[in-house]
């Protein structure tokens, strides 16, 4: 970092408030990857930025960037820090960060053919969507993270909602961006080339998205078959007959009993007391494994239609071998659709275990296999259980989630053992998670050759001296 540096100098360009230093930056080492909140003290100082800009609007953004491109200075753009792989995780000594989150402007345009709403990148999902449902709209975008993510990070992950299957993710549902360069001016964009970009080409400060009207009512339904292959099957009919429902998830086993689908009422004891169970409960995860065979073999199936046109049809009537299970384990799903918080996987990471997902796309002929290789691979180190959801026209996301403990070496060797068996599979080791750290030397499987080469052209125009979020995407 240039020693001509000097926080005066910052402060001339941010208004007050508008600048973090001292011990308000260990908020801004790490984010919510996984193998991050297991580090060590010594691991989160190697981190930490030099410090943290937080623009109350887009002149104040711009006037930051163009202070880190004078200087030489790293700059990581970051919203909510809800991202699970170390997206923005500041890797070079004397990073700044740039802190979105008080980017807050609203403005709803109903009136036109396609009502939108234009906001400041800062927006936290659940605070907008609470704003967006007094006045009787929806984004109808709905991350598990939704109360802990912002607009602006959902462009740069290129996020996905629940709702996906019907709506689509993000990408299906973002008009357009405004983003501050390093030259100092904020343009409006498309939002293409920022999809997953993770802040490399610049830093949103405003996105508009799409809103629809709210639904009126939603129907709940839930089946249950004896394996994958007839469960997918159905599904396939199910996203062809009637449109798509909003919600589509295929559960096995393991994952629909850990998530007490099947159960009703279930209580829970309090987060700290069941963290330290849990923490318990994964030292044995060999003891876990061989047990889970007892849960069967069955697949359950849960959907959710809502009531617009043409979807007003019930959900296909299931396969002969299928049990219909009627509204429960669906509506419960819904009920429970945010009880994983970045404050629950912190408390588990304190009491000493590892809990983590990995996201594949694949087409849904190869999804028995690829289920099948990637717990298999994880089994000499956690317990896993999956589901698949966020189906699309080809394929779907497989979602992995495993759980152990033993530090963060057996973590982020059972990390590897899944993405490698995905891989082999024939996966993308990406669906919605993105790229960020975790998975930056997997980069060539998760993107294709033409979309790296654009990322390329972009950076090169845009940052040719790779400050904005270095050692990201390409490093
Ligand atoms: C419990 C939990 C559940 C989750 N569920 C989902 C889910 O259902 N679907 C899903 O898609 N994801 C999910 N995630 C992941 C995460 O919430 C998303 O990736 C989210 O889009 C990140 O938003 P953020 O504001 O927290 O971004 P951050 O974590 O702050 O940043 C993520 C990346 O975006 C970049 N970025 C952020 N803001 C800007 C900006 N203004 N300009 C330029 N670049 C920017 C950062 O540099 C970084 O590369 C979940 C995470 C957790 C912890």
């Amino acid at each position: 970092m240039s020693p001509a540096l000097s926080l005066d100098d910052l402060k001339r360009t941010l208004g007050p408030g508008g600048l973090v230093t001292g011990a308000g930056l260990r908020a801004y080492a790490r984010d919510s990857w996984p193998q991050a909140l297991g580090w060590s003290e010594a691991q989160i100082s190697a981190h930490l930025p030099w410090a943290a800009m937080r623009p109350s609007n887009e002149e104040e953004a711009a006037a930051a960037l163009a202070w880190a491109a004078t200087r030489g200075v790293a700059l990581v753009p970051r919203g909510a820090g809800s991202g699970v792989l170390g997206a923005c995780v500041p890797v070079r000594e004397g990073s700044v960060v740039l802190d979105a989150t008080r980017l807050l402007d609203f403005e709803l345009r109903a009136d036109s053919s396609e009502p939108v709403v234009r906001v400041g990148a800062g927006w936290l999902g659940g605070d907008l969507e609470r704003r967006l449902d007094a006045l009787g709209w929806s984004l109808m975008n709905f991350p598990q993270s939704l109360e802990d993510s912002t607009a602006g990070g959902w462009i740069a992950t290129d996020a996905f909602g629940q709702l996906s299957t019907r709506y689509g993710g993000v990408r299906a549902q973002v008009r357009g961006v405004r983003v501050a360069g390093l030259n100092g001016a904020v343009r409006a964009e498309a939002a293409g080339p920022h999809l997953g970009a993770e802040g490399t080409l610049g830093a949103l400060t405003e996105v508009t998205l799409r809103v629809r009207p709210k639904p009126a009512s939603r129907r709940f339904y839930a089946y249950e078959f004896p394996g994958p292959e007839p469960a997918l099957a159905w599904a396939r009919e199910a996203m062809a007959k009637n449109g798509p429902p909003s919600v589509l998830r295929l559960y096995g086993p393991v994952d629909a009993f850990f998530n007490g689908l099947k159960r009703s009422g279930a209580g829970s004891p309090a987060g700290a007391l069941r963290s330290r169970v849990e923490a318990l409960l994964l030292k044995r995860t060999d003891w876990l494994n061989a047990l889970t065979p007892l849960l069967g073999e069955k697949w359950l199936a849960v959907a959710v239609y809502e009531d617009e046109a043409p979807f007003l049809d019930a959900a296909p009537p299931p396969a002969r071998e299928a049990a219909d299970l009627g509204e429960g384990p669906a509506s419960r799903w819904w009920a429970r659709r945010y009880h994983l918080s970045k404050e629950r996987l912190e408390r588990t990471f304190a009491a000493g275990g590892f809990v983590d997902t990995a996201d594949f796309w694949a087409p849904l002929e190869l999804m028995p296999g690829l289920d099948a290789a990637v717990r298999a691979a994880l089994r000499p180190h956690a317990l896993a259980f999956s589901h698949l959801s966020h189906f699309d026209a080809a394929g779907a996301c497989l979602y992995v989630t495993f759980a152990g403990s033993g530090g963060g070496e057996r973590h982020a060797r059972a990390w590897t053992a899944a993405l490698s068996a995905g891989a082999a599979a024939g996966a993308s080791v990406n669906h919605h998670h993105g790229i960020g750290l975790g998975k930056l030397s997997w980069i060539q499987n998760a993107w294709d050759a033409p979309r790296l080469a654009a990322w390329r052209a972009h950076k090169l125009a845009r940052d040719p001296h790779g400050l904005l979020n270095p050692g990201k995407i390409c490093p």
